[in-house]
C-alpha cells in the first residue's frame, strides 16, 4: 500500500479497471444522486449483496435488514463491469458516481483541526495511476468531510431501518419491502439533485 505526500498528486488514467474489478458500495445519498441524475429507479441502478458474497468487515453498519436477510446495497454490474462504464471506459454519470468512486483510489485522513494526517492509496487491484495532478488540498479535506458525513447519516438511516424491522419481525410481521425502503430514506433528501464538485484526481 503506497503512502505520502506525494500521493496528493495522484490523477487517475481513466483506465476504468477499477470499474469492471471492484465493487462499488452505494449510500443512500448516492443513491438519491443517482436517482435523480438518471430519472431511473433504485432497484435499476444497484443490487444487493449478502455478507458471504462480499467483505463487510470494515462496514457492517451497512447492512439492510431485508426479508432475504442483511444485505449491503451495491452498484450494479452488468457484463462484467458497472453497468455505468460505457465502451470508451468512461463513466456515464460522471457527476453523479457515487462517493466512493470520487475517492478512488485515494484514501485521506486529516486532523481536527483540518490537516492533513495520512494520505494512502487504495490497493484493491493495480491501479496505474500518474503522479501529475496539480496538488488541492480544500478539495481533499472537502472530499473527506463530505464522505464521512453522508457515511454517518447512511448508518444512521439503515439502523432505523433495521430497528422497524426487528421490531416487526418479533410481532411476526413481514419486514418491510425495498419499495418502503425507499420511500423512507429517499423521500427527504431533495438537495442530492444537486452535482457535487469534483475530485481533483480525476480526468
Ligand atoms: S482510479 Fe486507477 S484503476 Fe481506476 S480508472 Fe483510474 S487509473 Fe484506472
Ligand atoms: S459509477 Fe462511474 S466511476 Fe463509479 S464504478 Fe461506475 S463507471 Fe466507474
Amino acid at each position: 500500500m503506497a503512502s505520502g505526500l506525494h500521493l496528493a498528486r495522484v490523477r487517475c488514467t481513466g483506465c476504468g479497471d477499477c470499474c469492471r474489478g471492484l465493487r462499488v458500495p452505494v449510500t443512500f445519498a448516492d443513491l438519491g444522486r443517482l436517482v435523480a441524475a438518471t430519472a431511473q429507479a433504485p432497484g435499476d441502478l444497484i443490487e444487493w449483496a449478502s455478507p458471504e458474497q462480499v467483505d463487510v468487515t470494515g462496514e457492517p453498519s451497512s447492512l439492510v435488514l431485508l426479508a432475504p436477510g442483511r444485505r449491503v446495497m451495491l452498484l450494479r454490474h452488468a457484463g462484467g463491469a458497472c453497468r455505468f462504464l460505457d465502451g470508451e471506459d468512461r463513466c456515464q454519470i460522471h457527476a453523479a458516481r457515487p462517493r466512493a468512486c470520487r475517492a478512488y483510489p485515494l484514501h485521506a485522513t486529516f486532523g481536527a483541526r483540518g490537516g492533513l494526517k495520512r494520505l494512502r492509496v487504495l490497493r484493491g487491484l493495480a491501479c496505474p495511476f500518474e503522479l501529475s495532478a496539480v496538488v488541492d488540498w480544500v478539495g481533499l479535506r472537502r472530499e473527506h468531510q463530505a464522505l464521512g458525513a453522508e457515511l454517518a447519516a447512511h448508518h444512521a438511516a439503515v439502523a432505523a431501518w433495521n430497528r422497524i424491522q426487528e421490531h416487526r419481525r418479533r410481532l411476526g410481521r413481514p419486514l418491510g419491502s425495498e419499495g418502503e425502503l425507499w420511500a423512507r430514506v429517499l423521500s427527504d433528501q431533495p438537495q442530492l439533485s444537486q452535482p457535487i464538485s469534483d475530485m481533483p484526481m480525476q480526468p
